[in-house]
């Protein structure tokens, strides 16, 4: 805790003007226990090795910080909300176990439904199981995706019932409580650093800056003999950024919230609310349901509301910064760096590795033909992969049948579109002067062939509300090799099942959580 902060350990929701950070205790749970430990990542921290007592683990994921000693914290931040400024935030339901040294480096540690806090507003600062399995499952995923992510250590119950509405139809449900200890190098957001800009305070917004360079971007340091460190860290906010987003283009993730709350200073992908992998490629879909008339944060928006959400972090730099010009610059070279990302990207999934002066109307008619008839956009890639240069398009055609919905009603319009499409593909990959065996391989790194449908997390979830672990489980050692082929878990590379369509949480869901 480098700064001052505020010391009234007290829940009562309030503003807290001047401080980053307000002490605040953990709910004592009586009954809590443990359902699901993360061990490869608790081995990663080292903290198996640096931890004699016995049970530490179990005690830091059920919140039994007291024999610890460790001086608990909630963060203030603020946030733009769906476009509009929302003011202070802050964690409302997480609260800071603390920085630990791992064999990662610096980690902090929160745990997140663990009880109420300064910041809490009108929320319980609770957590129920259904949304704690979905953030630890899909953090840890994302992580094995190669994705920039926060982790998850462990999922616990608190032993508690939550009260909840989770199809906002004034239908009041109880439900179990459930605290997942979420892992990470920083939890600083792009609202920590608006609010303090937002109150004119610009001796807490320099702090801010200057300690986040110092523990996170270090190197920067050593290039800042110039005069605008500031500047240096805003370009490598905007790179992180976006390259967080262009992974979550390629694997098809719709965050479903993009708040600059929710956005981390590290481009780590954080808070897993109602996200969603896309099944059929639909770019003007969102997993959102409280987001489905304006649908802001759909699949094809996510690249531009990053930049909206770093020209608001631009603003609040904009406070302690001279050269006001180098932001717009910056900002600039984030718009012409994703065209660019964009392009490779795409290539990448289509294993094209040498140039070829007509790809960019491949990938354009590609992307113009996918959302025409229901198609799956991880057994698309998927099964792409086993089309080769030697193939007529018809056979082409059969080795993607598996990624069509409702093929039997598909047009035959349609169809000889597809057919187009692929003979385009077979001849470039043909005159490719590249072997066929590193594309494959090329697509195999990009393409996963396992992902958290929407439908997968709600089955597990379903049967752990039962005390049923086992799918989760599945689920959990299935993601940590998205991209090998494992056929004793190749139940999950299927389509979308039909039941799931409309079903609450197997497509869409709402934010209750
Ligand atoms: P989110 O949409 O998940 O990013 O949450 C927005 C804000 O609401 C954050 O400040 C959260 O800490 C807060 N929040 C969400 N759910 C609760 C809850 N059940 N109790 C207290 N605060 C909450
Ligand atoms: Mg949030
Ligand atoms: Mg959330």
């Amino acid at each position: 805790q480098h700064f001052p902060y505020d010391t009234i350990e007290s829940n009562i929701p309030r503003q807290v003007p001047e401080f980053l950070l307000s002490a605040v205790a953990i709910k004592s749970f009586k009954n809590a226990s443990v359902i699901h430990v993360n061990n490869a990542l608790a081995k990663d921290l080292g903290l198996e090795k640096s931890v004699v007592k016995s049970n530490y683990i179990a005690k830091l994921l059920t919140g039994q910080q007291l024999d610890l000693q460790l001086k608990t914290y909630a963060m203030n931040y603020g946030g733009h909300q769906f476009g509009h400024w929302a003011g202070q935030l802050g964690d409302g339901r997480a609260i800071m176990l603390g920085g630990f040294e791992t064999n990662l480096g610096l980690q902090y540690l929160q745990l997140k439904g663990s009880g109420p806090t300064p910041y809490s507003r009108r929320g319980d600062g609770f957590a129920v199981l259904r949304s704690s399995i979905r953030e630890h499952l899909c953090s840890e995923a994302m992580h094995h995706l190669g994705i920039p992510t926060t982790r998850s250590l462990g999922i616990s119950l608190t032993g508690e019932k939550v009260t909840r509405d989770p199809m906002y139809d004034g239908t009041i449900i109880q439900e179990l409580g459930a605290m997942v200890c979420r892992v990470s190098p920083s939890f600083l957001r792009f609202g920590s650093f608006e609010l303090p800009a937002s109150r004119g305070d610009t001796t807490l917004l320099k702090n801010l800056l200057d300690y986040t360079i110092k523990t996170l971007f270090n190197h920067l340091l050593v290039v800042a003999q110039e005069k605008e460190p500031y500047l240096l860290l805003f370009k490598e906010i905007c790179n992180e950024t976006l390259t967080m987003v262009m992974h979550w283009q390629r694997v098809g993730f719709v965050h479903g919230v993009m708040n600059t709350d929710n956005m981390s200073v590290l481009g780590l992908t954080i808070d897993y609310g109602p996200y969603g992998w896309m099944d059929d490629y639909n770019p003007d879909w969102t997993p959102n349901t409280t987001d489905n008339q304006h649908k802001r944060y759909k699949y094809r928006s996510q690249p531009e509301i990053a930049l909206w959400n770093l020209w608001k972090l631009a603003n609040s730099f904009y406070l302690v910064i001279d050269d006001t010009n180098g932001l717009e610059k910056i900002l600039d070279v984030y718009k012409s760096n994703y065209l660019v990302e964009q392009q490779a990207m795409m290539k990448a999934k289509l294993g094209l590795i040498d140039d070829h002066h007509a790809d960019a109307k491949l990938i354009d008619s590609l992307l113009a033909l996918l959302p025409v008839h229901p198609i799956d956009m991880t057994i698309f890639y998927r099964e792409l992969i086993k089309v080769h240069g030697e193939m007529d398009h018809l056979t082409a055609w059969k080795i993607i049948h598996p990624a069509i919905y409702d093929i039997d009603i598909m047009p035959s319009s349609i169809k000889q579109q597809w057919l187009e499409w692929l003979q385009s593909y077979i001849d470039r990959i043909d005159r490719s002067s590249v072997f066929a065996k590193a594309r494959a391989k090329k697509m195999r790194a990009t393409n996963p062939k396992y992902v958290l449908r929407n439908y997968m997390a709600q089955l597990a979830i379903e049967a752990a509300e039962q005390g049923d672990y086992t799918i989760m489980s599945e689920l959990f050692e299935m993601l940590k090799n998205p991209y090998s082929d494992q056929p004793a878990y190749d139940k999950w590379y299927a389509r979308r099942p039909d039941w799931a369509i409309n079903k609450p949480g197997c497509s869409q869901l709402s934010c209750s959580s």
